[in-house]
């Protein structure tokens, strides 16, 4: 996390998750505001740059999402160096996205970078009738491993931006 100036905050956020949770779709609904339905997960590698304004400071986020690499369950070190903030992202529809997603984050805690800014997102709650994994139980699980804890979709863009602000604003808290 770089200062630039009064207020400017530039930060490396990285997007971690099993393949088809919709990490792509999260960061397309934030930077383009817009929700593509049959994406192709493997191509649009995987940077991006976003800034939002905040009343104390003004964040540029620099987002690093995955050209497919998180197949192989896991990813080059240089993914994660210098991360200020990291999203793990899990699908509510899939049990086992949510088990990932807790490798996901151990394999992040290895990173050891005390800190790192975690949200642990639960993406496609406009699938509700095909849910398989609770809120409370995605919620205890963020709250025992220290991330804070957003359901989301990409698809109706149900709390996207406050996932982003939420990051922005303790990102500006931890200066
Ligand atoms: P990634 O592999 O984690 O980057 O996942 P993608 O963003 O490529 O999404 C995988 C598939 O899930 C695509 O067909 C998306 O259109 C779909 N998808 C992503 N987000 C949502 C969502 O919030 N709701 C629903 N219903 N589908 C989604
Ligand atoms: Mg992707």
């Amino acid at each position: 996390m770089a200062r630039m100036g009064s207020g400017n905050i530039q930060a490396k956020l990285v997007l971690l998750g099993d393949m088809g949770t919709g990490k792509t779709s999260i960061v397309l609904r934030f930077v383009k505001g817009q929700y593509f339905d049959c994406q192709e997960s493997t191509i649009g590698a995987a940077f991006f740059s976003q800034v939002l304004s905040l009343n104390e400071a003004t964040v540029k986020f620099d987002i690093w999402d995955t050209a497919g690499q998180e197949r192989y369950h896991s990813l080059a070190p240089m993914y994660y160096r210098g991360a200020a903030a990291a999203i793990v992202v899990y699908d509510i529809s899939s049990m086992d996205s949510f088990i990932r997603a807790k490798k996901w984050v151990q394999e992040l805690q290895r990173q050891g970078n005390p800190y790192l800014i975690m949200a642990l997102v639960a993406n496609k709650v406009d699938l509700e009738s095909k849910r398989k994994v609770g809120s409370e139980e995605g919620l205890q699980y963020a709250q025992e491993n220290g991330l804070f804890f957003m359901e989301t979709s990409a698809k109706t863009a149900e709390n996207i931006n406050e996932l982003f602000y939420e990051i922005a604003k303790r990102l500006a808290k931890a200066r």
